[in-house]
């Protein structure tokens, strides 16, 4: 691991003036928040991260780990860890797409650490990405190459794919997030701002280091989602090579609005299977005011991954996530809804 300066900052201004370095936070040398750490000091020690300096804000977490529901919604501070979030009675039975999602990630000592706001922005567990020995990957090394599309790419992405990039999304909550239709919050020295999470996180491109459209230095302060009526009617199913403990294969978070057998409105975000987390907004689109019957189904899983590419070894996450999503949709239509 590389020598650093480490600072705890205080409140949410001290951590600005030095989250906001200099360099572009895509460079490997760009300060780092330490949060949890179970991202970030994992790959510094693999020195792929390489921050000058790492501006410890878990003092926030006095101001920015709360869990509020009101009558608009949810706010979830981004220093709430995983676990509290997922243990939530009022989530689980309000929102279960969220507390599935963070339950089903990780372990429990990992969800015990890890915040909110490190949870989005882990990056992408790409073999040849965490891996220093292999040269050519343009995530790590802008213009090296990508080692994947040539090597072992059975864990790589179908969707949102770019000829400089396959690297899958790794993270679970994002997909919940999009299914809700969650904003986020953020701080940064021009002050704050918030958008929809949906649009936090950037396709590879022609550039895969940089992976999301925060400015230099800002901070993740909280997630908001709104009382959508038919939250209480969603799920998140994820498909792994074991059943604890480790990254999907593929996975769907799935909102569903039913007037009786007939879908009124419908959320469909997708993971394991692309480079973000990935709004199936065609899919929802097919499924409007249709009911869940089998044609209908394969109808709405087809449009999810017309243009998905596969790779060789990853070919199979196509009729996979497909499988996922036809399922995520009947067991959401299933529940039994508290009142
Ligand atoms: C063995 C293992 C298995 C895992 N399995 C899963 C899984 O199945 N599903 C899943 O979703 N995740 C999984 N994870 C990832 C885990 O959930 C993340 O490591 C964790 O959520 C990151 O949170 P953290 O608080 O520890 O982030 P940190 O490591 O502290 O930070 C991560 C990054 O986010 C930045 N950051 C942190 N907080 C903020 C903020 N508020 N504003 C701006 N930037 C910020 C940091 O600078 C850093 O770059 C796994 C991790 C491990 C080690
Ligand atoms: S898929 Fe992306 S992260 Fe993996 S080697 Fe290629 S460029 Fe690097």
């Amino acid at each position: 691991m590389q020598p650093f300066v480490y600072s705890r900052a205080e409140d949410a201004a001290a951590a600005l003036r030095n989250g906001n370095a200099s360099l572009p936070s895509a460079v490997e040398s760009a300060n780092q928040y330490l949060a949890g750490g179970t991202t970030l000091v994992d790959l510094m020690k693999l020195n792929v991260m390489r921050p000058r300096m790492v501006v410890d804000i878990n003092a926030l977490e006095k101001t920015a780990a709360q869990i509020e529901l009101g009558a608009q919604g949810l706010r979830l501070g981004a220093l709430a860890r995983m676990s509290a979030v997922a243990d939530s009675a009022d989530i689980r039975k309000n929102f279960p797409v969220i507390a599935q999602s963070l339950e089903l990630a990780a372990s429990a000592q990992i969800r015990n650490m890890a915040s909110l706001g490190g949870n989005v922005l882990q990056r992408t567990r790409c073999i040849y990405f965490r891996d220093t020995s292999y040269p050519n990957c343009n995530k790590r090394t802008p213009g090296s190459g990508c080692a994947a599309l040539e090597g072992i790419n059975r864990m790589h992405a179908v969707l949102g794919t770019s000829r400089d990039c396959i690297a899958t999304y790794p993270g679970d909550f994002g997909q919940a997030l999009i299914a809700l239709d969650a904003q986020v919050e953020v701080q940064g020295q021009d002050g704050k701002r918030a958008f929809p999470f949906a649009q936090l996180h950037r396709q590879p491109g022609a550039s895969p280091h940089i992976e999301t459209t925060l400015k230099e230095g800002e901070l993740i302060t909280a997630f908001t989602i709104p009382a959508l009526p038919f939250a209480k009617r969603s799920l998140y199913l994820k498909i792994r090579d074991r059943s604890s403990y480790e990254f999907a294969l593929a996975s769907a978070a799935v909102a569903l609005d039913l007037e009786g057998d007939k879908v009124r409105d419908v959320r469909i975000a997708l993971g394991g299977v692309a480079t973000v987390p990935w709004r199936a907004a065609d899919a929802e689109a097919r499924l409007k005011g249709k009911g869940l019957d089998d044609q209908t189904l394969t109808e709405v899983a087809n449009a999810a991954f017309a243009g998905a590419t596969g790779h060789g070894h990853n070919d199979f996450k196509v009729e996979l996530g497909k499988r996922t999503l036809t399922r995520a949709l009947k067991q959401a239509a299933a529940m039994e809804i508290p009142t």
